[in-house]
């Protein structure tokens, strides 16, 4: 050997040794800098003479170049399934059959925690890690070596005397401070964190860039020894752990032996206990026949082994503190408080945050910031708070209390009586509810821009800065449109006609396309019929405003009254009055309709929109326009409301309401006594029994067509 050759070997040994004290003993005995200097002697020595880089060199570990994929790999010995036991019985079942099998009275099962991890095969030749392996499908594979060889506490040569051959089976796992780290780094970056360890773990091993598997903190335990050549296996697997641990691998200092049922469940229930101090994620314990002869004799049915169980814990729920609770606004403005809570291993996952849903759920629940809460968690599902331990409530916990302003946009947040939701009223500025408000706009019902779908709409918010519906005619033309992905110039010039068309509309389509809540296509036309013009309706939802603010006194006065003279006092006519007296005398609207558009109205921003969208283009306005209102009174159905159900013959809802309209008549959406004819065509259902049992004359489209010739 070269002066070169022998001093590599000796760094390559030094270096390792280091590693295993640092990484699987947990004992360093290199000072950090010491082992830097003399990983940089071994590197330049490799760079000097690239003859000398083994396989099982330190300098592997960081990690090499791009790989294109994972070459299949076929297990020697199939890696199998674990049977699994649901509860004690379960258990007891597993043990009387293997004692029946074995015809012993009492058996030793060696227990160990189930980490949630992924499953690999490493294979050593003469002592050297040359090819590992994810589990797959059980009998093949992918070949993930140059992953493996960066974790550090993965041995890359064998301590002492190996045999030809041998197969390491382990598991690969994320620790939990690794995985805090990594989920901290993507948010940080703005990226999605990873949802729990094994997710993380899983993505970090099958990287194809081995130098990005190097950067994340994955540790491995191995747990059995697969096929081997020259060795001679000893008769119980706690000596195959013991030899595992003297060649250089990390084994659980976890694992136990027990003895029979009993000694599994006790072991159960210890880990159970210390589950949440351990420093990483255990999702159950296994328990394998310690004895190897009988593992022969037990055999092997259905892809799992009869002599091993894995009993896994049902607990997915936790206790932890509520530290917060921050208000989300959903797409529809919907606003959703969200439980901030001290960081919690739950259901598989690191949870910090939990839906309370809405305030109605706060209010039930009783939950308070500061409460301890029990958190529960079910697979993917996204963690909620179950409920308050009410015995651990300190006293200066606070009650929790719907904003009064947006968080996202400073808007005015209202909650309309009888509503569970509470919602951000500032619809078509808010950034958290434009991309559901702009595809509302755009679509057919409302403004109709043919072209504009929902990923363009995304698009043109993020690279063309649009931020509210008049940005659509205020911000895009031909060339920006063309420029963006997958945008050619014949669809960007198309999607500019369309815009164009589509800011002549009628005042109907303009209301409905603001997204009032609960303003629905026929609400949104009756208040365009009613009212003919924007200002009308404007000025008379102000009013109304004011109105009803003045009825809210009167009854809060009352109330006071009552409270004090201990009398239920009778409402005032005024009192009793509809509180938003002009919207209300539109069809159908009630009073949650009419305070719904009273606010959206009254939102300062909403404002600004709506007049930017109806300001002439000259006037730098997106130049939205509709015809005139009719004089009403120029229709022979004049004064009459009707309601449309089931399928026409060869005309459509739409064309229907358009000809009663254009005779002057109204077209409401619900059979009311109000209500002076029902059309019905095919199929109708509820709206004709309610208008037959409330006497309301019933015509098909000929009697329609009748009704107007003859008048
Ligand atoms: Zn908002």
């Amino acid at each position: 050997m070269t002066t070169a050759a022998t001093r590599a070997a000796e760094l390559r040994r030094q270096l390792e040794r280091a590693n295993h004290r640092y990484y699987v003993l947990d004992d360093p005995e290199l000072p950090d800098a010491e082992y830097d200097r003399l990983f940089a002697e071994l590197q330049k020595l490799e760079a000097e003479h690239p003859e000398l880089k083994t396989p099982d060199s330190p300098t592997q570990r960081v990690g090499g170049a791009p790989s294109l994929a994972f070459a299949p790999v076929r297990h020697r010995q199939p890696m199998l399934s674990l049977r699994k036991a649901d509860d004690e019985a379960a258990l007891q079942d597993f043990d009387r059959r293997v004692r029946e099998v074995l015809l012993k009275g009492s058996v030793d099962y060696i227990a160990e925690p189930k980490l949630d991890g992924l499953a690999v095969s490493l294979i050593y030749q003469n002592g050297v890690f040359v090819q590992g392996a994810t589990r797959g499908d059980g009998e093949t594979g992918e070949d993930i070596t140059a992953n493996l060889r960066t974790i550090r506490s993965l041995p890359l040569r064998i301590q002492g005397e190996a045999p030809p051959l041998i197969e390491v089976r382990g598991e690969v796992y994320l620790p939990l401070a690794g995985f805090r780290k990594m989920v901290a780094d993507a948010e940080a970056k703005g990226e999605k964190p990873p949802v729990n360890p094994r997710n993380a773990a899983a993505g970090s091993l099958r990287q194809l860039e081995s130098v990005i598997t190097a950067k994340r903190p994955l540790a491995f335990y191995a747990y059995a020894v697969g096929v081997s050549e020259g060795w001679a296996a000893p008769l119980q697997h706690r000596d195959v752990l013991r030899q595992l641990r003297d060649w250089g691998f990390p084994v659980s200092e976890l694992i136990e032996p027990v003895t029979g049922a009993d000694g599994c469940q006790a072991y159960f229930e210890r880990m159970g206990a210390k589950r949440a101090s351990l420093p990483f994620d255990i999702d159950g314990v296994v328990f394998k026949l310690d004895d190897l002869a009988g593992r022969e004799e037990l055999g092997t049915v259905s892809r799992e082994p009869r002599w091993a169980v894995a009993y896994k814990f049902a607990a997915e729920e936790a206790v932890t503190v509520l530290e917060n609770v921050e208000f989300q606004i959903g797409r529809t403005g919907a606003v959703t408080p969200v439980a901030r809570l001290k960081p919690v291993f739950v259901g598989g996952a690191n949870v910090s945050n939990a839906t309370l849903h809405n305030m109605d759920e706060v209010q039930r629940k009783d939950v308070r910031v500061g409460d301890t809460v029990v958190v529960r968690r079910a697979g993917d599902v996204i963690p909620e708070v179950k409920e308050v331990v009410l015995a651990l409530r300190p006293a200066d916990a606070r009650i929790v209390s719907l904003p009064a302003a947006c968080p996202v946009c400073g808007g005015q947040i209202a909650r309309e009586e009888g509503e569970a939701i509470a919602r951000c009223t500032n619809g078509l500025s808010c950034h958290a509810q434009l991309h559901g408000a702009l595809i509302h706009f755009v679509s057919r019902k409302a403004i109709d821009i043919d072209g504009l779908g929902e990923k363009l709409l995304a698009l043109v918010i993020d690279e063309r800065g649009v931020a509210t519906p008049a940005d659509i005619y205020l911000k895009l033309n031909a060339e920006n449109l063309a420029a963006l992905e997958r945008m050619g110039e014949k669809s960007a010039q198309n999607l500019v006609k369309a815009i164009d068309a589509s800011r002549h509309t009628t005042f109907g389509r303009f209301l409905f396309a603001l997204g009032i809540p609960v303003v629905g296509e026929t609400t949104a036309r009756d208040l365009a019929q009613h009212f003919g013009t924007l200002e009308a309706l404007i000025a008379a939802a102000e009013s109304d405003a004011k109105h009803a603010e003045a009825r809210h006194v009167m009854q809060l006065e009352r109330e006071a009254e009552e409270q004090r003279s201990g009398k239920k006092i009778r409402r005032s006519d005024a009192e009793r009055a509809p509180a938003y007296p002009q919207l209300q005398a539109v069809p159908d609207v009630g009073e949650t309709v009419a305070a719904s558009i009273a606010h959206f109205l009254a939102e300062p921003r909403n404002r600004a929109v709506i007049d930017t969208l109806v300001a002439p283009v000259e006037a730098g306005g997106a130049g939205i326009h509709w015809p005139a209102p009719k004089a009403a009174a120029d229709g022979v159905l004049t004064g009459k409301t009707f309601v449309i159900t089931g399928t026409l013959p060869g005309i459509s809802r739409e064309d229907a309401s358009a000809l009663i309209e254009a005779n002057g008549g109204k077209v409401s959406g619900s059979v009311s006594a109000k209500t002076d004819f029902l059309l019905a065509g095919e199929a109708a259902g509820s709206k004709l029994a309610k208008a037959e049992k409330l006497g309301v004359p019933v015509l098909d489209l000929d009697g329609l067509r009748a009704l107007i010739a003859q008048n």
